[in-house]
């Protein structure tokens, strides 16, 4: 039988539950067992697809092409747990469900009603989350006990313990310690009031997760554990990390938390939770002194979130460089309008993906800049294809090139719209979604970078490169070094005479780990780390010229089609 784990929030919203679930779902696994990762979203949404990343922040895309919540990218960075569609459901989606079996006639004549149709729906997708085999499934709840919409979700969760064993489901509620400053002290109220809303639904929780940025009181721990009818040793603190996000599991650890799971469920007490690599991995970042700096050039730089698995992304490749990652955001439309020099002095660019015209110029001219000047350049879905228009505008002088996307009447469309998607109207789970193969020139640097000729990516776009440019780019210098073996879409562009310039249709930021970086992101920063180092040498010679300059510029051979 599946042991379960239901991680609530309360208080506020943001306390990092996302990362604690999966922090929780990688100290089982360090026990040797297997789990299960799902998020339950409460908003109306039927995916976050179609959410402004100002709502959402990223939208984090699985293998079968979910477009699912960010923080299944937590899951997937922390744990091994298979993900899917049924990963992650929404208010939207399990209403969708029961609205269409309704139409069909399936509830025979009856009165369709939250309870026990929406419950039921909603404790089938936690049935339907489990993958086959697991010892462990997590199910986090989002929004914050108390809110509307969130209620279906906590009753349903309780209908789902009441009828199993008692030791086969724990439910963890995570909540905030404020810090007072005007009396110097943290407060449990909130936490009180936050255990009594759940309690009020029928749920006692057995673990109390604190988040807090003071230490936590033994005799703290006995209140919260008295008022909220929590066992004290299942108080634990949460406390800010100091210098990174994956001492999260460590942390919990030490607090004893895998072992009162482990207890409580009955799982085997006497394993131990391994955490030496992990360690290693934290011990080695802590010593690390060497640093770069990073250009995110992006349409939503002022959002964290955003670009989520992109900057995790770069401290995965950092923390296998052996270097520090700053990160200089820079807003795509003030690059445009004050041109390169916002850059001026990093050590490498990246250009993420994204949608809608605003900021396409200012993107376009921080990658000619990286282009001339040999900064390494990394672009992602829409940072290749701004890349491609770059280079058709400058190199082959097609001065109009551009996306059909911003100007679908252009005459160089070196950016088009995929022939499957000129009949698609609805833009819900519409796009070239998922993991697709894609065949990689084994001479190339992304050939050598994946060691492998067959690599298998993550997708989300409409456009794609046009092939009638193809030749025309190649003679050119802008080689394709990776290609779809079905359809033969080009993948991969990167220019061989730049130290490191790639940009790629897909997300590789959805493949990274913290112990196994995607190796194109290895790549990049391991070039960024090579001219930061190669700049600081000719620094030391006082005769040299200190400015962004110094690095050779590359010239892509004459075009052929300027002409
Ligand atoms: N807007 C572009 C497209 O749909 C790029 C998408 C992206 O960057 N994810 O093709």
């Amino acid at each position: 039988m599946v042991k379960h784990i239901f991680i609530t929030g309360g208080v506020v919203s943001s306390l990092g539950k996302g990362l604690t679930s999966a922090a929780i779902g990688m100290i089982l696994e360090r026990r040797g067992l297997k789990v299960s990762m799902q998020k339950l979203d409460p908003y109306i949404n039927v995916d976050p697809g179609t959410m402004s990343p100002f709502q959402h922040g990223e939208v984090y895309v699985l293998d079968d092409g979910a477009e699912t919540d960010l923080d299944l990218g937590h899951y997937e960075r922390y744990t091994h747990a298979v993900l899917s569609r049924s990963s992650n459901y929404t208010t939207g989606k399990i209403y969708s469900e029961v609205i269409g079996r309704e139409r069909r006639g399936d509830y025979l004549g009856s009165t369709v009603q939250v309870i026990p149709h929406i419950t039921d729906a909603i404790k089938d997708a936690i049935s339907a989350g489990v993958t086959p085999g697991s010892d462990v499934a997590l199910t986090e709840i989002g929004g914050t006990v108390g809110d509307i919409e969130s209620l279906p979700f906590v009753e349903a969760i309780r209908q789902f313990a009441l009828e199993r064993p008692r030791e086969d489901v724990l439910f963890v509620h995570l909540t905030l310690l404020p810090f007072l400053r005007a009396s110097g002290e943290l407060k449990t109220k909130p936490t009180q009031q936050s255990v009594g809303k759940l309690r009020e639904i029928g749920i006692q929780p057995d673990i109390l997760i604190c988040r807090t940025e003071q230490p936590m009181t033994q005799e703290m721990a006995r209140k919260i554990s008295m008022f909220c009818n929590v066992r004290p040793e299942a108080v634990i603190e949460e406390r800010d990390v100091d210098f990174s996000i994956y001492q999260v599991p460590q942390m919990l650890v030490r607090s004893g938390l895998d072992r009162i799971v482990a207890r409580h469920l009955h799982l085997p007490a006497e394993a131990e939770t391994d955490l030496t690599d992990w360690n290693r991995m934290l011990d080695s970042m802590r010593q690390t002194t060497e640093s770069i700096e990073i250009a995110v050039v992006g349409k939503y730089i002022e959002l964290h979130d955003a670009y989520k698995s992109i900057y995790e992304s770069l401290s995965h490749a950092g923390i296998k460089n052996q270097t520090r990652i700053k990160i200089r955001k820079v807003g795509a439309e003030e690059l445009h309008a004050k041109g390169p020099a916002l850059i001026e002095g990093v050590d490498g660019l990246l250009v993420p993906g994204g949608f809608g015209e605003r900021g396409s110029e200012g993107k376009i001219r921080a990658i000619g800049h990286a282009r001339e000047t040999g900064l390494p350049f990394f672009g992602i879905c829409l940072g290749m294809q701004c890349a491609a228009i770059e280079f058709a505008r400058n190199v082959l002088g097609l001065k109009s090139a551009h996306t059909v996307e911003f100007a679908p009447e252009t005459p160089h469309p070196v950016i088009h719209l995929m022939a499957d998607q000129r009949n698609v109207h609805e833009k819900g789970g519409t796009m070239r979604l998922g993991t697709f193969p894609c065949r990689v020139r084994p001479n190339s640097l992304a050939g050598k970078l994946y060691g492998a000729e067959l690599v298998h990516e993550r997708h989300r776009h409409r456009f794609e490169f046009n092939n009638s440019y193809r030749a025309a780019f190649e003679q050119a210098g802008m080689q394709v070094s990776g290609v779809n073996p079905d359809r033969d879409l080009v993948e991969i562009l990167e220019l061989p005479s730049h130290p490191f310039f790639i940009g790629v249709q897909f997300h590789p930021e959805f493949k990274s780990r913290p112990l196994a970086p995607q190796p194109l992101f290895d790549g990049f920063i391991a070039a960024a780390r090579d001219r930061a180092r190669q700049r600081a040498r000719k620094n030391d010679k006082p005769s040299q010229d200190n400015g962004p300059a110094a690095a050779t510029p590359v010239l892509a051979r004459p075009s052929p089609v300027a002409s």
